[in-house]
């Protein structure tokens, strides 16, 4: 099941007459691909970034093809000193 497949199934649910079966067909695929989790997941890139609008909510990976670190630092020595400069503040998450 993939997003695709969900828009279908969503977009049938909206443009016909919606009956029951309908609804507990949409929500059980619903429930099976928010199961899955992320759609995209980079599994060469794993993440605990959730305030990262790239982050796949539900599995702790990057959604991104590809990312750019960088550092903040003249001479870094730790991890600390190492950056995602493919960030993107997610919006509505509360941070700052
Ligand atoms: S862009 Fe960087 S911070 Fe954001 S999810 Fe991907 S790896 Fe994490």
């Amino acid at each position: 099941m993939n997003f695709a497949e969900i828009i279908s199934i969503e977009s049938s649910v909206r443009t016909k007459p919606v009956n029951g079966s309908d609804r507990r067909r949409f929500k059980s695929k619903l429930s099976e691909v928010t199961k899955m989790g992320c759609d995209k997941a980079n599994k060469s890139i794993g993440c605990t970034v959730h305030q990262c609008a790239n982050h796949c909510d539900t599995t702790n990976y990057c959604a991104l093809d590809k990312v750019n670190i960088g550092t903040h630092e003249a001479n870094p020595s730790q991890s600390q000193c190492v950056d995602c400069e493919s960030f993107v503040l997610k919006s509505g998450c509360g941070c700052k």
